[in-house]
C-alpha cells in the first residue's frame, strides 16, 4: 500500500494526501482489477480504492461464460488453481413451465472446452484484487471514494474516506468502476441513465438441491417476459437460484421479484420436486443491472466509466463480467494514449465512448432489439411465448440448431447471424 502524508488543513477530521497517481480506479470488482493489472503492467502509476474489506461477496449468478473464461486466459494471470476451485459448466438446459422434462439439451460439441465455469464472486474478486497488487497497483481496502474536490489543467483532486480519516488523491485520470451506483459518474456530472432498459434481478443460495449436473438451467416464465429464472449449480449440492426481468416490465406489471422467486422455487412442477430436502443458505438478495444502452455517457473530462458504471451488461442474458473486463481493456488503451499526449479533456476521451459502442453494438445491440420488442405490452408476451415454444421444439429435434441457440444466448455466436433469414425461417417452420 502506498504511503501517505498528513494534510495540514483539516480542522475536524484527519486528511492525508497520497502520492500522485496517473490513474485512480474507483472500485475493485472485475472492471477495476483488470484495469489495474493492465495499467500497472504498462508501468502506469495506478491505485484502486475499494470501499469494502477483503472477502466482499457481490450479488451475482456466479457464472463465467466462455467469453469471460477466454478473456481471463488471455490476461496470463496464472489462474489455473483458482479456476480448478469452480465447477465446469458443459451446457445449458431449457425447461418449460409444465414439468420435469427438459425442453432442450444444449450441449456444445464433444471434446470442446466447457461452456463456462461457476465460481463464487468473493473468490473471483479476491483473486483479481491480489493479481492487481502483484502487478504493482496500489490497493486501498475500506476506502470509499467521495467526490472530485478540485480540478487542475492536467489533473483532478479526489477525496476518499476510510476509518483512519479522509484521503486526497491527485490523478490525471479517474476510472469509475464502482458498479451500478456509479459514484464517479455522479461526482463528474455524468450520471445519465435510461431506467426503462435496465434489469432487476434477485438470487438466493440453496443447499441440498437434487439433480444438479454440470448444466445451467434456464426457465423462461410466461409471467416474466422478457426475463427468465435460473438454477446455476456451484457444486453437486449447492445452487444459485434467481431471476431477472426488465425493469420497465416489473414496474408496469407490478412484479415483486422476491415473491416471484418464492413462487418459482416452490411452484415450478419440475424444480419444486427437487427442492424437497433443500434449505436456503442465505437471504434473498436483489440488485439492478445496467443493461447496454442504459448509460448515456461513458466519459467526461478526466473520467472514464467502466463495467456496470458504464452499462456493459448483456441485455439478453444479464451477463456483466465479460463487459466489465472488456471495457477495462478498452479504457486502458485510451488512457495510455491520453497519458502519452497529455490530453485529458472530454473531447479527447470521447474516443472511449466510440470504441466501446463499436465493440459492443453488434451483439448487445441485437440483444437490446430483441428484449425491447418482447417488452412491448401488447405483442411482446404472446410472441415471446410462441417463439420460445418453437425454439424448444427445434432444439429437441436438431442438435445443430440447439448449439446455435446456446451460442446466441451466451454471445458465443454473433447474434446477427441468428437474425439472418435462414435461421428465422427455421425457427418459424422447423
Ligand atoms: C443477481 C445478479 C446476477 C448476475 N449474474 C451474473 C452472472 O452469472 N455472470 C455475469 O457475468 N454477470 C452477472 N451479473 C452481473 C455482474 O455481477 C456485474 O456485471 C459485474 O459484477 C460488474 O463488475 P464491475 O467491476 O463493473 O462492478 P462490481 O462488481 O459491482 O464492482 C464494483 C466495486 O466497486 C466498489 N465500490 C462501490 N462504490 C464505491 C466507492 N464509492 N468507493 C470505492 N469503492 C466502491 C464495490 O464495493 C465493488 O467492489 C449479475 C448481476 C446480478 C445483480
Amino acid at each position: 500500500m502506498t504511503s501517505l502524508q498528513a494534510h495540514p488543513t483539516s480542522p475536524s477530521r484527519t486528511v492525508k494526501s497520497g502520492p500522485e497517481q496517473d490513474v485512480l480506479i474507483v472500485g475493485g470488482g472485475p472492471a477495476g482489477c483488470v484495469a489495474g493489472i493492465l495499467l500497472a503492467r504498462a508501468g502506469i502509476r495506478t491505485s484502486i480504492l475499494e470501499k469494502a474489506l477483503p472477502g466482499h461477496h457481490k450479488i451475482c449468478g456466479d457464472l463465467l461464460s466462455t467469453r469471460s473464461l477466454e478473456f481471463l486466459d488471455s490476461l496470463q494471470i496464472e489462474w489455473g488453481a483458482k479456476r480448478a476451485e469452480g465447477l465446469p459448466i458443459e451446457g445449458i438446459q431449457v425447461h418449460d413451465e409444465k414439468g420435469l422434462k427438459s425442453a432442450a439439451y444444449l450441449e456444445l460439441e464433444a471434446g470442446k472446452d466447457p461452456v463456462g465455469l461457476t465460481l463464487r464472486r468473493d473468490l473471483l474478486d479476491g483473486f483479481l484484487q491480489r493479481k492487481a497488487m502483484e502487478a504493482g497497483c496500489g490497493f486501498f481496502y475500506g476506502t470509499r471514494f467521495q467526490s472530485i474536490v478540485g480540478r487542475e489543467e492536467k489533473a483532478v483532486l479526489c477525496r476518499a474516506s476510510s476509518e483512519g480519516g479522509d484521503l486526497l488523491f491527485r490523478a490525471r485520470l479517474v476510472f469509475g468502476a464502482g458498479g451500478i451506483l456509479s459514484p464517479t459518474a455522479r461526482a463528474a456530472g455524468l450520471f445519465e441513465r435510461r431506467p426503462e432498459v435496465m434489469l432487476l434481478s434477485v438470487r438466493r443460495y440453496y443447499r441440498g438441491v437434487e439433480g444438479l449436473r454440470n448444466m445451467v438451467e434456464l426457465y423462461p416464465l410466461s409471467r416474466l417476459q422478457p426475463g427468465y429464472a435460473w438454477v446455476i449449480p456451484l457444486s453437486r449440492d449447492v445452487a444459485n437460484i434467481g431471476l431477472g426481468v426488465r425493469a420497465d416490465v416489473c414496474r408496469r406489471d407490478r412484479v415483486r421479484l422476491h415473491k416471484e422467486l418464492a413462487r418459482f422455487v416452490g411452484g415450478h412442477p419440475g424444480l419444486s420436486r427437487r427442492m424437497g430436502r433443500a434449505e436456503a443458505a442465505g437471504p434473498v438478495q436483489g440488485w439492478p443491472l445496467t443493461a447496454f444502452g442504459s448509460v448515456r455517457r461513458l466519459s467526461g473530462s478526466h473520467v472514464l466509466l467502466l463495467g456496470d458504471s458504464g452499462g456493459f451488461i448483456d441485455p439478453l442474458s444479464g451477463e456483466g463480467v465479460f463487459g466489465a473486463m472488456q471495457s477495462a481493456r478498452i479504457a486502458v488503451d485510451v488512457a495510455r494514449e491520453a497519458l502519452r499526449r497529455g490530453s485529458f479533456n472530454a473531447g479527447f476521451l470521447a474516443r472511449y465512448d466510440e470504441r466501446c459502442r463499436r465493440f459492443f453494438r453488434g451483439d448487445f445491440g441485437a440483444a437490446s432489439f430483441v428484449t425491447g420488442f418482447l417488452a412491448h405490452p401488447a405483442v411482446g408476451k404472446p410472441v415471446a411465448m410462441w417463439a420460445l415454444r418453437q425454439v424448444e421444439r427445434n432444439c429437441v429435434l436438431d442438435p445443430g440448431y440447439a448449439r446455435m441457440i446456446a451460442g446466441f444466448f451466451t454471445g458465443m455466436v454473433p447474434r446477427r447471424r441468428f437474425l439472418q433469414l435462414k435461421w428465422l425461417v427455421r425457427t418459424v417452420f422447423g
